[in-house]
């Protein structure tokens, strides 16, 4: 067992993240796929930063694109 990447909850060693941050993960990517249909094509990244400027994004999420921003 190991910790979350972006807390302190124990996680399976396969795994990154733990459940709450993995399904804010999962939110992320669906999102994407949403944004990118709708607006003929945006780069991850921008959908990232854009998702960090809007207020009611949630914070586990922020935690999600900030790490992945990072990498
Ligand atoms: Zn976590």
């Amino acid at each position: 067992m190991k910790d979350c990447k972006l807390c302190d909850n124990m996680i399976e060693n396969v795994e990154k993240f733990c459940k709450s941050h993995k399904s804010a993960a999962k939110n992320l990517d669906l999102g994407y796929e949403i944004w990118r249909n709708r607006l003929d094509s945006i780069e991850r990244e921008e959908y990232l930063k854009t998702l960090l400027e809007i207020s009611t994004t949630g914070t586990l999420v922020k935690q999600v694109i900030m790490n992945e921003l990072r990498e």
